[in-house]
């Protein structure tokens, strides 16, 4: 069986264009300039089947992506193809949609303890909670791999390992829990047949992590920041990358020299934010990428892992 993957959204916390931000790539892709394309906000799907799904993140647009992609359309009255959802961390923008797949239906989520502890004081989850069953939690276990289960415990044939990449909590948590090496993980996803995915949308060291990434079918890489002080340079008033737990792509301590060794048959950015360059098809940093055989994630981007 082979890993059918479809990246919903390939934009960073705020999507492109961000709702409140006038930046050069984002009025660009409201005046429609060539080479630029709106995206939603980080989240992928993944079957082994080709007919139920699991939820990579829950993004804010999650009912947006649906709507944009048919696979995730309902069958039947009340009848969902997304069996769940498996969270990488707790941020908003991953945890957002959740909020958005109520309506009765019921889900299974996979997240480590601590992520699962983030959301647990949260009353609006209660939405999710309204009757037995409803939202079955799995606490995923480091390196561990799992198989992707329904809420009714229908089997996937889809398995996922969470591996501990330097991140940090979200931040409307932050001073709630000391930091742990569950805040933040990475997720290598196959089928008992098929190449692995390797999503890793937030990571602070991806040479750190090369062991983890090596090898892979597809890897689906953090490209929030071209440069550390992307922000701070446009007057956002904002840290550099590092204080977000973001390695930069570009420059002499970013992402893309760091794996130059790499060995990943796709090697995608995906969690742009609406500040980087990469976005421009044209600019020379996407020039540099593409030749250094990566590539940038669009909506809609399919894959299949033989
Ligand atoms: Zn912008």
């Amino acid at each position: 069986m082979a890993l059918h993957v479809l990246v919903l959204g390939s934009a960073a916390g705020g999507g492109f264009p961000q709702w409140n931000c006038g930046c050069q790539n984002c009025q660009g892709v409201r005046a429609g300039k060539p080479g630029l394309r709106a995206r939603t906000q980080d989240s992928v799907a993944i079957s082994g089947d080709g007919e139920s799904w699991f939820l990579l993140n829950a993004s804010p647009d999650v009912l947006r992506q649906v709507q944009d992609n048919r696979e995730l359309w309902p069958r039947n009255l009340r009848d969902s193809p997304i069996l769940g959802v498996v969270l990488t961390n707790g941020d908003l923008d991953h945890v957002l949609g959740l909020l958005q797949l109520r309506e009765s239906q019921p889900l299974a989520l996979y997240a480590t303890e601590r992520v699962l502890a983030g959301l647990a004081d949260n009353a609006a989850l209660r939405t999710l909670q309204r009757f037995e069953g409803h939202l079955r939690q799995h606490p995923l276990r480091l390196d561990e791999p799992c198989e992707l289960q329904g809420a009714r415990g229908e089997p996937s044939g889809v398995f996922v390992t969470a591996a501990a990449v330097r991140g940090k909590p979200p931040l409307h948590l932050s001073g709630l829990y000391a930091p742990s090496i569950e805040d933040n993980v990475a997720l290598r996803v196959r089928t008992a047949e098929s190449g692995t995915l390797v999503y890793a949308s937030a990571i602070a060291d991806a040479g750190a992590a090369q062991s983890l990434l090596e090898g892979c079918a597809a890897l689906l890489l953090d490209g929030t920041f071209w440069s550390e002080e992307e922000l701070p340079e446009l007057g956002v008033r904002m840290g550099p990358a590092r204080s977000m737990a973001h390695q930069p792509v570009g420059g002499s301590a970013g992402s893309l020299l760091a794996l130059r060794e790499l060995r990943a048959a796709r090697r995608i950015f995906t969690h742009l934010n609406n500040t980087n360059p990469l976005l421009d098809d044209a600019s020379p940093e996407r020039r540099e990428v593409s030749a250094a055989g990566w590539e940038v994630a669009t909506d809609g981007l399919r894959l299949r892992l033989d």
